[in-house]
């Protein structure tokens, strides 16, 4: 169900709405072929040699780039430049200095902080001054006005120049992360492919994801159907997995974008089997979207409830990958839905959260196994998405839902489908074992 309240704080009310300190929620800036970043000049805050490579690599790639503040511009992005500060005392210069280029920020702008990945082994000094990056970032998202955003790459043993960095960069940076703020990529291995900004925005035959085979299961509506259409429109040919009584609505998202549908339970015991024989080909992306709830308070779950959940989300995947061993692709990526419930847990929710928090750690137990296939397992968790689920809620708890984000909106399918579809491609091979959360930095959860 559509959001009408964004219309209504845009529209002739927006001076009220405002006087009131009511929310106002903008439109957001989303994808569409040609306008994946803003025209606007890119700030790179920070002295370092760091800083020189990164204003060279956004050059190269035709982004215009200043490396002092500028009054007289607006700008469209601010990266700043964390990775060579030793110890708390480094990071006031570079905070300041980006927080005096915030009031001349465009509409949807977005700022990227960069470091290293906080890690015990190295001195207090410098882990204390690591972590206050995630700190500074997060409390920054949370600032952010007209639908910017604020996330953060981070290094964990690997250089700036190590390909998904570029990959992460162009993410963060275009209307592909719209509803993406407060979080961190990490980039944990010099895995993955170097990709130019223009060919990460480019669609079809040109796009990240050409020459790919995809399977998308529980594609036939909702979250589902717009991973499948947006994996199709960056190039792949997609197969959607959904149970035989939505075998319509599965068949017309299939034609629409020239894939093919599979009728399969993905509880089959034999699910990943048929699977393979169905595809017919080696599988590049794999992407578990099918889900269900049962919600109920935990003293009144029945045994039937509990088990539905726990096979359709968590155990239908770990039997399906071992499944697909023989029919992986040489660089596999695997892709599976958590949500924020698997991290802040939910009231009348224990089934499904265990099975979300389940997904995240399948993710970083299996991605040692993709890793070693060249490719990469990853989750990602939606917050509040505007679905058919999200439509049966009662109307005040989905608007006070809706307002609990930092971008005071919920998020479309797409969102969760332009994550995934980066996390899916050669560019985010570097990044492996993660969760990314897609909720427009929801209150819920950490
Ligand atoms: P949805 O109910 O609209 O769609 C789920 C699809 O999965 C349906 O087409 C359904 O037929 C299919 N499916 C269910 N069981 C299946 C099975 N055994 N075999 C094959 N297909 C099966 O759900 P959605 O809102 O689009 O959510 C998609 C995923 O995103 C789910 O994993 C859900 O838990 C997760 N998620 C959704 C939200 C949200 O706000 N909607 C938030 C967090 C996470």
């Amino acid at each position: 169900m559509a959001d009408k309240y964004i219309n209504i704080a845009n529209g002739p009310l927006a001076g009220i709405i405002k006087k009131l300190g009511l929310p106002a929620p903008v439109k957001l800036r989303r994808f569409a072929s040609g306008s994946a970043y803003l025209k606007e000049p890119i700030l790179v805050v920070g002295t370092g040699s760091a800083a020189d490579q990164l204003a060279d690599m956004l050059k190269e790639n035709s982004f215009s780039v200043h490396r002092s503040f500028d009054p007289a511009y607006r700008y469209g992005g601010i990266i700043a430049d964390y990775t060579q500060i030793k110890a708390p005392a480094d990071l006031a210069e570079i905070s300041l200095g980006l927080g005096a280029a915030l009031k001349r920020m465009s509409a949807c702008a977005r700022i990227v902080t960069i470091d290293h990945a906080p890690d015990s082994s190295v001195s207090a000094e410098l882990n204390s001054a690591r972590k206050a990056v995630e700190g500074i970032t997060r409390s920054l998202a949370h600032e952010m006005l007209r639908g910017s955003t604020t996330n953060g790459i981070q290094l964990d043993g690997v250089d700036l120049d190590a390909p998904s960095v570029r990959g992460a960069l162009w993410f963060l940076l275009s209307s592909k992360s719209a509803y993406v703020s407060g979080q961190f990529l990490r980039v944990n291995s010099t895995a993955g492919t170097p990709i130019g900004a223009e060919q990460f925005a480019a669609t079809g035959d040109d796009g990240p994801l050409a020459g790919k085979t995809a399977v998308v299961t529980g594609a036939a509506r909702g979250i589902g159907a717009a991973i499948a259409k947006t994996l199709a429109r960056d190039g792949a040919h997609v197969v959607g997995v959904d149970v035989p009584p939505a075998g319509d609505a599965l068949a017309k998202t299939m034609n629409s974008i020239g894939g093919r549908a599979c009728a399969l339970d993905v509880t089959a015991e034999d699910a990943g089997a048929r699977l393979a024989e169905d595809v017919g080909a080696a599988v590049d992306i794999l992407v578990h979207n099918a889900g269900i709830t049962r919600d109920k308070l935990l003293a009144n779950m029945n045994q039937q409830q509990w088990e539905a959940v726990l096979a359709v989300n968590l155990e239908s995947q770990l039997r399906i990958n071992s499944q697909l061993a023989d029919a992986w692709g040489n660089e596999p990526h695997v892709v599976s839905l958590a949500s924020t419930s698997g991290i802040a847990g939910n009231r009348g929710q224990t089934n499904y959260s265990a099975s979300k928090a389940g997904v995240i750690g399948m993710a970083a137990a299996c991605a040692d196994e993709f890793a070693a296939r060249g490719g990469s397992i990853n989750a990602v968790a939606p917050g509040f998405i505007e679905t058919d689920m999200t439509a049966a809620m009662p109307f005040l708890t989905r608007q006070v839902a809706r307002r609990l984000s930092s971008l005071q909106q919920g998020g479309l399918t797409v969102d969760v489908a332009e994550a995934i579809a980066f996390l899916a491609s050669p560019a985010a091979g570097g990044i492996n074992g993660q969760t990314l959360r897609v909720c427009g930095q929801n209150m819920v959860g950490a």
